[in-house]
């Protein structure tokens, strides 16, 4: 059997939680492969040792020296390695690591030293071997991940490895030059060493005791999801549950290997299980989880008569395109058509001209843009199984005085989303965990 184990940033933090952390690991003999986050924060003020890096960059890209900011590197990973007792030269280490980031001079290269030195402390405290992430992880040559060709140099490499450490977030662009994954991209690595290694089980521990119905940010204590199927999983964290990175799921979806999400902190909680499909469930509620994202933007159009007007939609569709814009959905009724787009993409004009070209292209009876939208996703496949769903969730954001902007499910039953202001994204939240979890 063979477990393939990510520890995130918080599980990295400091001496007390990898010595946690090493516990773990040496508890199950399967544990044989280890990927981990540069440390996180220790408490709510710190600062993550990624987030200092980029600042390493940026001072580098200006004055060609980072030698203040890296010293809060260097005292961190200094005091790990002290407090640990590691037989580790960790000095002459750091010292190569600040030169490296001076000639680099690559914000990738740099916030990637996080995991890497993370990974060299990890791997001489449990006496595995280190194996570097750009060895093993390839992306081509549009910075995507080159995926089988990673699939293949990952079996190959860690087939006669017994016991690694590999650092996470990172891999080589085509030219050999380090590239990171988005933030939060530890995630990816694990599953893709999951992959790999054909192993049967990909363990993601956090510092929370699973996926949880909805962010706990904004509801206390919300209940954890025992189970999980991947479809559902991929609506909550494309929606902005952000416990596991969106793309994370795809590596192990190719191998139907689950993931567990665990709490370093609270071991012996069960935490969620991320399964291939409804198959491998015995949960009966009706909704699996509440995900949402604040700041997009909807463009409503109406025109008699629409539906019968041919390539309607196509030409509206390619005014948006012609700005490279990506659409999040596109809701319609009988007359009248939405798009949604995140605000963040129709900056600098951008919403303007491409409002005139669709009026010019499809000239509406009437154009209307709504701005501050966040899309609040109510997902599972028990909606399927129930009538209702919708107008429960109406219901009670009617109760709450929660004024809905737009609606849309999606064509797979499984997810529901709604459009609220933004002012209204904690409470739209909030409403329906209530409805649905604490009725
Ligand atoms: P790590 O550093 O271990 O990768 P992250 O900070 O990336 O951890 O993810 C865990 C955090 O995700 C939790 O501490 C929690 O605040 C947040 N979170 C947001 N939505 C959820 C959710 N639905 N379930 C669990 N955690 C969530
Ligand atoms: N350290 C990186 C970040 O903070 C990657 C990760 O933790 O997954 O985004
Ligand atoms: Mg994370």
């Amino acid at each position: 059997m063979i477990k393939v184990c990510k520890f995130g940033g918080t599980s990295m933090a400091d001496a007390k939680a990898i010595l946690q952390v090493k516990s773990i690991i040496e508890a199950d003999k399967d544990r044989k492969y280890i990927v981990v986050s540069a440390p996180g924060k220790r408490d709510k003020n710190d600062i993550k040792i990624t987030d200092t890096l980029y600042k390493c960059y940026e001072d580098v890209k200006e004055t060609g020296s980072c030698s203040e900011r890296f010293a809060l590197i260097k005292e961190r990973f200094k005091g790990i390695v002290e407090d640990l007792k590691l037989d580790l030269d960790i000095d002459a280490i750091l010292d190569k690591t600040e030169k490296e980031i001076i000639s680099e001079c690559s914000a990738d290269f740099t916030a990637s030293r996080g995991e890497y030195l993370s990974a060299i402390v990890m791997a001489n405290l449990l006496g595995a071997t280190f194996v570097d992430a750009a060895e093993l992880i390839r992306f081509d040559s549009k910075g995507r991940l080159n995926d089988e060709y990673t699939d293949d140099i990952v079996r190959n490499r860690l087939d006669d490895v017994e016991y690694a450490v590999i650092p996470g977030f990172y891999g080589c662009d085509y030219k050999g030059k380090i590239k990171t994954f988005s933030r939060g991209g530890s995630d990816i690595t694990g599953s893709i060493i999951a992959r790999g290694t054909k192993a049967d089980l990909y363990e993601n521990w956090t510092d929370v005791s699973g996926f949880l119905v909805c962010d706990p940010r904004i509801v206390k204590n919300p209940q954890v999801i025992k189970q999980l199927t991947y479809k559902e999983l991929r609506e909550l964290s494309y929606m902005g549950a952000s416990v596991l990175h969106a793309e994370a799921i795809f590596p192990v979806m190719k191998r139907c290997i689950p993931i567990n999400i665990k709490n370093t902190f609270k071991p012996e909680d069960a935490g969620t299980m991320i399964v291939p499909s409804e198959k491998y469930t015995d949960s009966d509620s009706i909704i699996t989880g509440i995900a949402g994202k604040k700041d997009f933007t909807v463009i409503f159009m109406e025109k008699s008569l629409m539906n019968s007007e041919v390539g309607f939609i196509r030409k509206v569709l390619s005014v948006v395109e012609h700005y490279g814009v990506c659409v999040e959905h596109v809701p319609s009724g009988v007359d009248t058509l939405s798009i949604v787009i995140e605000s963040e993409q129709l900056k600098d004009g951008v919403l303007t001209e491409i409002v005139n070209g669709i009026r010019e292209n499809v000239n509406p009876d009437f154009i209307h843009v709504i701005e501050n939208i966040s899309l609040i996703a109510t997902v599972g496949h028990g909606m399927a199984r129930r009538s209702g769903t919708a107008a429960k969730i109406f219901k009670a954001l009617a109760d709450k005085g929660i004024n809905i902007k737009m609606i849309d499910q999606g064509s797979s039953e499984l997810n529901i989303i709604v459009g609220v202001q933004n002012s209204d994204y904690e409470n739209c939240i909030r409403a329906i965990y209530e409805a649905f979890i604490l009725e």
